[in-house]
C-alpha cells in the first residue's frame, strides 16, 4: 500500500504519525500540495481550524485536496472534521465541504469541552486486538455535529450524538484517536484505503 499522506501545514501531525507507527502503516507528512502525488490516503488532523483554513487558502490547497479526495479516503479529526464540513458555525467559515454534516466548532458545554468519553461505537469498529473494549475518546475543544445528511453514517455516538462518521470515502471524527493507543479509529481508516473505497 501506498503511504497516507498526513497533513502537516499545523496541528497535530506527529501524533497521527505515532498512531499509523502502532499499525505498520507506511506515512508521509504533507507540505505542499504536490507531496499528494503517489498517497494511498491522507488524514487532516487536529490543531485550529481558523489557522488550518490561513494556510489551506494562502496556499490553493482546496482543489488539490478536493480532486485527491474524489478518488482517495480522507480522515479528518476535530479541527480536520471541521475543514470537512459542508457547513460550520460558531462562527462560520469556509471548509472543502466534503462530508454532508453541519459542525458547531467548540460545540459542547465546558465539562465535556476538554475531556476523555467513553463512546458507543457500531460492530463495523469492532476490529483488531482492541474489539469489544470500551472506545475512549479524547475532546481538545470538540466541535458538534449539529447534523447530518442521510447518506452520512454514524460509527461512534457521545450520549446519541455523532463523533464518528463516513460518507463514501470521508471519515470524521470530532475527538482524537490519535491520541489513545487504541488503534480502531486509524485500523478502520486503513481498511478504507485497502478496500479501495
Ligand atoms: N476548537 C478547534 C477549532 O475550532 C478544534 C480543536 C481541535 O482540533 N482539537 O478549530
Amino acid at each position: 500500500m501506498a503511504p497516507v499522506g498526513i497533513l502537516a501545514v499545523q496541528g497535530d501531525f506527529q501524533a497521527h504519525g505515532k498512531a499509523l507507527d502502532r499499525l505498520g502503516t507506511a506515512w508521509r507528512l504533507v507540505k505542499k500540495p504536490s507531496e499528494l502525488n503517489g498517497l494511498s490516503g491522507l488524514i487532516l488532523p487536529g490543531g485550529e481550524s481558523t489557522t488550518f483554513l490561513k494556510f489551506l487558502q494562502e496556499e490553493a490547497w482546496f482543489e488539490p485536496i478536493r480532486r485527491f479526495a474524489s478518488s482517495r479516503p480522507v480522515f479528518g479529526t476535530c479541527a480536520g472534521a471541521i475543514l470537512l464540513a459542508e457547513k460550520v458555525e460558531n462562527p462560520s467559515q469556509d471548509s472543502l465541504g466534503l462530508l454532508h454534516v453541519t459542525v458547531r466548532r467548540n460545540g459542547y458545554g465546558r465539562q465535556l469541552s476538554s475531556s476523555v468519553q467513553t463512546v458507543e461505537a457500531e460492530p463495523e469498529l469492532q476490529i483488531g486486538p482492541e474489539a469489544g473494549a470500551p472506545l475512549e475518546a479524547v475532546l481538545i475543544r470538540a466541535p458538534v455535529i449539529l447534523r447530518a445528511a442521510s447518506q452520512v453514517r454514524v460509527l461512534a455516538r457521545l450520549h446519541g450524538q455523532a463523533v464518528l462518521v463516513r460518507e463514501g470515502t470521508v471519515l470524521a471524527g470530532t475527538f482524537h484517536p490519535e491520541l489513545t493507543s487504541d488503534g480502531r479509529v486509524h485500523r478502520y481508516f486503513c481498511g478504507m484505503i485497502a478496500d479501495g473505497n
